[in-house]
């Protein structure tokens, strides 16, 4: 039986944290300051990752997505993705920083790989280093460069917009997406960074993003099924590339929201801002059988909440930050 939640929607995809290690700082993610990483021994091995993914393959989960922190940074991610494949799944893909991505594309893509995801939030090497904290601007260009040359497709550059920080930047990178032919997401900023920075004051809405692009290179809407978290646009003039604008703050998309996550320490979180999370390893770990493990996270996704609360007065951030949850 499909896995639904008590709403009725759903439950098709699954994001997948591999670690909650990361080799960028990201200002908007991420603090300053060294974090409390779980120990090792706290997150799940491949072999639990891929007896959770069985399951939930079982459950008729069709999508993965791979994430982090960073995940390309843990090793063994990309027999991972083959293990994913030989299960059965028919849409695999990655959200990276795209800094190891240009050595491993092919390997990636070897392994089962269909589509990825690469963050980029500015597109001036120097901002991109304080917004990083690194010096690996040009790394991240050569991934999006090597992913864009492979058979990996669609190729999503993804922008996380922050007032003051890169939102200078929506047309130039507007631009790129019709140079590159490639679909360039802009994201909301969302309250899950670490240094709790997040303000309403430093959200760039979406409608504004669409209606300066709009206002350079004319935009038409591209059908999208109601689970996506993308709203899509194609530029009038024929242009190649795409534009995508995530807006969960100010358009959210809860209603029909098709996912759920796994953290690498093994927590199913049923919503991005969950306050709870639901322990999966003490089944991974004392032989449960995967029936057991069904039967627990069905009922755990009968909790599912309908949506976030950003916009309620009574909103509370989540405890886990978005490194230790994956995008
Ligand atoms: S905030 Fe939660 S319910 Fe809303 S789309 Fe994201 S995961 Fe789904």
């Amino acid at each position: 039986m499909p896995l639904h939640d008590k709403f009725g929607r759903r439950i098709t995809d699954v994001r997948v944290s591999v670690t909650d290690r990361c080799n960028f700082r990201c200002v908007y993610c991420r603090s300053a300051d060294p974090e409390n990483y779980r120990p090792e021994d706290e997150l799940l091995s491949w072999d639990e990752l891929v007896g959770v993914a069985r399951v939930l393959h079982g459950l008729g989960l069709e999508k993965v997505r791979v994430t982090g922190g960073e995940p390309m940074v843990r090793p063994g991610v990309i027999e991972f993705i083959s293990r994913l494949r030989d299960l059965g799944f028919h849409d695999l893909s990655m959200t990276t920083n795209g800094q190891l991505l240009a050595e491993s594309c092919d390997r990636l893509i070897r392994a089962g790989l269909h589509r990825i995801n690469i963050s980029l939030d500015s597109l001036d090497a120097e901002k991109f280093e304080r917004v990083t904290r690194t010096r690996k601007f040009q790394s991240v260009m050569d991934g999006i460069h090597a992913a864009q040359a492979s058979s990996l497709r669609p190729v999503k550059v993804n922008a996380v917009l922050v007032r003051g920080l890169n939102d200078d930047e929506v047309e130039a990178f507007a631009e790129l997406a019709r140079s590159a032919g490639i679909t360039m997401r802009f994201i909301e900023f969302m309250p899950l960074d670490a240094d709790r920075h997040w303000s309403r004051a430093v959200v760039v809405p979406a409608a504004e993003v669409r209606s300066r692009i709009h206002a350079r290179w004319p935009l038409v809407q591209v059908p999208h099924a109601p689970s996506e978290t993308a709203r899509k646009y194609r530029f009038a003039d024929g242009a190649p590339g795409e534009i995508g604008l995530i807006a969960p703050v100010t358009e959210p998309f809860c209603g029909h929201c098709s996912r759920i996550r796994i953290t690498a320490d093994g927590k199913l979180r049923t919503c991005l801002f969950s306050l709870q999370d639901h322990d999966l390893r003490p089944f991974l770990r004392n032989g449960a059988s995967d029936l057991d493990l069904a039967d627990f996270i069905k009922e755990k996704v009968l909790e599912k909440e309908h949506g976030h609360r950003i916009n309620e007065p009574d909103f509370v951030p989540p405890s886990r930050t978005m490194v230790f949850i994956g995008g």
